[in-house]
């Protein structure tokens, strides 16, 4: 059985305490896109994390850990995530990563932020983590394999050739110094030895496990919304936060995939650039922020405010249709139990007047205004609730209203961030 943990919107549905809470029942937890540019919020009996690179399963000791060759491995960030669990007491994980997965290079990051730095005001909001130049490396085949740091030759042979170009973008466009080739050869070969234990053919061995009928989970990083090809282009990430991608980027057939459970939030939350037609301005979205989350809507990577809003179900239609959700699980619900009435948008308004409940492409999207629809509230305090049918009759209500909207069935309903909070609906 090979599940997909994604998200329906723009990241930070609440994904890593979905699935911390469904690696418990499976035998493999794989990343297969991404880097340390998000983070997922796990609250367990170890305390409060914020997970980067290392997979959710990462609690569970009978779980195996893979970073899929979709991922951008930055050593020195897995490192350092490895030795912060170790000293919060969490029994070192099993962890293997794949021999063919690319190394986030040491001035990936910087590059990053010179282009962002470049780029000024028109900026596409990056975490500056390095995401973007080490994907255009990966696809202009000059980045650098995980299996390629155990051969001191073939590295130097392929760094020079990396080096010729990155060097001339740092001198000329960037006006910075340039990179030392056997500095950069040096600091790859150490990162190779501090991760070597760790290093295998994962594709190998998912595939036996495939056939063992093990239950593997593919955790998505940010949401449909942030895909390279079906998001808000240009202000995405570099790789594609969808399930149908989960299989390439982990490494598993696609008729493997059994479920695809999508993560949504009770509202709207965004970090970054880019269009958000349901940004809640003023007073009314400071609260809500203040609100959400475990401690409020801060990005778990950046600590940077995230834009909050209404439920978007336009947005989470085409998000959930874009994955192919099987299921959706609903978070954050308890967060709207101070509002008299919650409005939820139904639709969007056009730059020139049209009302639409398609997701529109980018240039479109940027002028569209929200249509809202006003659904009663509970104003109740529901963390705590023992069962889905202690919920309010009004919560309920609005669980069927998003149920219909987002178009896939809802089984889990999130009710606080804890492990434990969280009901079965059927
Ligand atoms: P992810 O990237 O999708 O895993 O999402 P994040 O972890 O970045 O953001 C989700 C935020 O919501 C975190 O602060 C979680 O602790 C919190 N969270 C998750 N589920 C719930 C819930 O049902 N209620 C509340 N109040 N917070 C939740």
């Amino acid at each position: 059985m090979v599940q997909a943990i994604v998200g329906a919107n723009w990241g930070d549905e609440g994904k890593g305490k979905v699935t911390d809470l469904l690696a418990e029942r499976s035998d493999v937890v794989v990343r297969f896109q991404g880097g340390a540019n998000a983070g997922h919020t796990i609250i367990n009996e170890y305390g409060k994390f914020s997970l980067h690179l290392l997979p959710s399963g990462v609690f569970h000791q009978r779980v195996t850990n893979i970073i899929g060759p979709g991922v951008a491995l930055n050593i020195d960030a897995l490192l350092r995530e490895l030795k912060a669990l170790a000293e919060r007491g969490v029994p070192a994980p099993k962890l293997m990563i794949s021999d063919r997965c690319q190394v986030m290079l040491p001035w990936h990051p910087e590059m990053d932020k010179y282009e962002e730095e470049r780029l000024g005001k028109q900026s596409f909001g990056s975490t500056k983590s390095g995401i973007a130049p080490f994907y255009a490396d990966k696809f202009a085949k000059v980045g650098i394999q995980v299996c390629q740091l155990y051969d001191e030759p073939l590295l130097r042979e392929r760094l020079a050739i990396a080096l010729v170009k990155t060097n001339c973008i740092l001198e000329h466009l960037y006006h910075k110094a340039p990179i030392d080739l056997e500095w950069a050869v040096e600091t790859l070969l150490r990162q190779g030895e501090q991760i070597r234990d760790m290093v295998g053919d994962t594709t190998r061995f998912l595939a036996e496990a495939e056939r063992e009928g093990k239950t593997i989970l593919l955790e998505g990083q940010l949401g449909t919304l942030r895909d390279p090809d079906h998001g808000i282009y240009p202000y995405t990430t570099s790789s594609s936060p969808l399930a149908g991608f989960g299989c390439v980027g982990a490494g598993v057939p696609p008729r493997a995939l059994t479920d695809v459970i999508c993560v949504t939030k009770a509202y709207s939350s965004a970090v970054g650039a880019g269009p958000f037609v349901c940004r809640l301005p003023g007073p009314e979205g400071d609260e809500l922020r203040r609100r959400g989350g475990d401690a409020g809507e801060y990005g778990a990577t950046t600590g940077r405010p995230r834009d909050v809003g209404w439920f978007d179900a336009v947005a989470t239609r085409y998000g959930v249709m874009v994955q192919g959700a099987t299921e959706v699980v609903l978070t954050n619900l308890d967060v709207l139990g101070y509002l008299d009435e919650i409005p939820v948008c139904v639709a969007y308004e056009t730059a020139d007047g049209q009302r639409i409940t398609d997701f529109p492409a980018t240039p479109v999207l940027m002028g569209c205004k929200p249509v809202y629809e006003t659904l009663p509230g509970w104003k109740t305090d529901i963390r705590g609730a023992a069962s889905y049918a202690d919920l309010p009759e009004n919560c309920r209500r609005y669980v069927d209203f998003i149920e219909k909207a987002a178009g896939a069935p809802i089984h889990l309903v999130s009710i606080g961030p804890k492990r434990e909070e969280i009901l079965r609906r059927d």
